[in-house]
């Protein structure tokens, strides 16, 4: 009888215990959820300003993109910290302004030099958002450096599923190069497979599709923890690539530049589309921040994309190389809205960072802020006064302030200012009209270009292939 009694007694200790522990774990999900809401950033490559619904497109629909928009926000003054894809990831990444490290040029494929990227004492979102509890991933494109010292999986991530390098070709029968290391030349690795954390492994789906259904797997895998998801798509950098089943969408495109370009950046509506899907089945979509965003402007010659009314693309100081379709959603705290003053993709780690209280290095302090509290009208006035960039090998400098910006050329020679409120085509030279504001805004550049250091590394133009290109 007795042995009888004491073994009911484990029978219901064990029971108690295992409510308990599942109680417990109930509970400390919904503080999670609440206090750590997860992360996705997908970021486009050289995505033209108009080629999305949400600002204008009329030939390339974008409606799953377009629903991230209409659910949150959509920034018209959307910037990055520079206007080619590595120097503006470094400073996404770190959000911090990359020129105060020297990461200043895209950086060569180069697997033996541990100097090609983000330097040790810089901290990345992902190593931030680890002290917090959160699993980070990467799917696509890194071009962050590519010696193993700066492997995502050495950065903070715990996942990467893509490639190393600046781009890479989309049809899965011309990636022919099994290890990412074996090579040193920025075209050969578009061609190397893919890497699922440290492993080659080979694919078998246009690369958009892929990273698309990796993106999907991964948010599945963590739906019970906060993670962020980095989702970098190579698309729509060249090479221009497309399959069939998207370049049947575009058959009003005649120019075949266009349509390619049309074709791929649909591919990735649709995995922006299977994305938000996903968080809506798994019952995770309003504590999810989304934000969508390209890493710089469309290079309108190269791959056909289009900035509409803003003054060039890609690598140059005016607004069309680095105002981008900017957009983000997070359903449980923002409300639909367009938020016109200038924010930056610098902004999102320090977002972040704030939401979740992650410590901070003191004596790295952030370019960028919380954004959170101007969406939400708690916080009056502009999240950026000023923004800049500097462009070391060509000598150029653009000082955004207020609506006010100047651009420096030739050592600094010539000067131009431009109000974009009213002309953001930056058509008009008001310098000799507003010759104070030149100088003014020539003063804070100087202030600001005081806080840099030189470059630490040659970058892609230094190359030979490149050179060779060129003559
Ligand atoms: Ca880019």
């Amino acid at each position: 009888m007795k042995k009888n009694n004491s073994k009911i007694i484990l029978f219901f200790t064990l029971v108690m215990t295992v409510f308990s522990l599942l109680g417990c774990g109930q509970e400390q999900k919904k503080v999670d959820q609440k206090n750590h809401p997860n992360l996705i950033v997908i970021m486009a490559d050289d995505l033209g300003y108009v080629d999305v619904g949400f600002n204008g497109s009329e030939d390339i629909p974008t409606p799953n993109i377009d629903r991230i928009a209409q659910n949150g926000v959509k920034f018209t003054n959307g910037y990055t910290p520079y206007s080619v894809c590595s120097p503006s990831r470094a400073g996404f990444i770190t959000g911090r302004y990359q020129q105060r490290f020297g990461y200043e040029r895209n950086v060569q494929y180069r697997p033996k030099d541990p100097n090609m990227g983000i330097p040790p004492a810089e901290k990345t979102i992902a190593e931030i958002l680890r002290q917090v509890g959160y699993t980070n991933g990467v799917v696509g494109k890194w071009h962050l450096g590519a010696h193993i010292s700066k492997h995502p999986l050495k950065r903070g991530f715990d996942f990467f599923f893509g490639h190393l390098g600046g781009g890479h070709r989309y049809f899965p029968e011309e990636l022919t190069i099994e290890d990412s290391y074996s090579i040193s030349d920025e075209p050969l690795s578009y061609r190397t497979w893919i890497m699922r954390d440290h492993q080659p492994e080979k694919t078998e789906e246009y690369l958009t599709d892929a990273f698309s259904n990796e993106a999907v797997k991964f948010i599945e895998k963590n739906q019970n923890n906060p993670f962020f998801l980095y989702l970098a798509y190579n698309a729509p950098h060249g090479p221009l690539q497309a399959t069939a089943k998207y370049l049947n969408r575009f058959d009003h495109i005649e120019n075949q530049k266009r349509k390619t370009y049309a074709a791929m950046v649909s591919a990735v509506d649709d995995g922006v589309g299977r994305i938000l899907d996903q968080l809506k089945v798994l019952g995770i979509e309003d504590n999810t921040i989304v934000f969508f965003l390209s890493d710089n402007g469309g290079p309108e010659p190269n791959n056909g994309s289009n900035n509409g009314p803003l003054r060039e693309g890609k690598s140059s100081i005016y607004e069309g190389g680095n105002r981008v379709p900017f957009a983000m959603q997070w359903p449980a705290q923002i409300d639909p809205t367009v938020y016109e003053y200038p924010i930056s993709s610098l902004d999102i780690l320090p977002t972040i960072a704030a939401l979740t209280h992650a410590p901070l290095a003191a004596e790295k302090p952030l370019d960028g802020v919380n954004i959170i509290p101007y969406i939400k009208g708690k916080k009056q006035g502009r999240p950026h006064q000023t923004l800049y960039i500097r462009k070391f090998d060509e000598d150029l400098y653009s000082v955004r302030d207020g609506d006010l910006k100047l651009v420096t050329k030739k050592k600094n020679t010539l000067k131009e200012l431009y109000n974009l409120k009213e002309d953001l085509g930056e058509e008009n030279d008001l310098s000799a009209v507003f010759p104070e504001e030149v100088k003014r805004l020539d003063s804070l550049r100087q202030d600001w270009d005081k806080q840099l250091i030189d470059p630490i590394f040659l970058g892609l133009k230094h190359t030979d292939r490149w050179k060779k290109r060129l003559k």
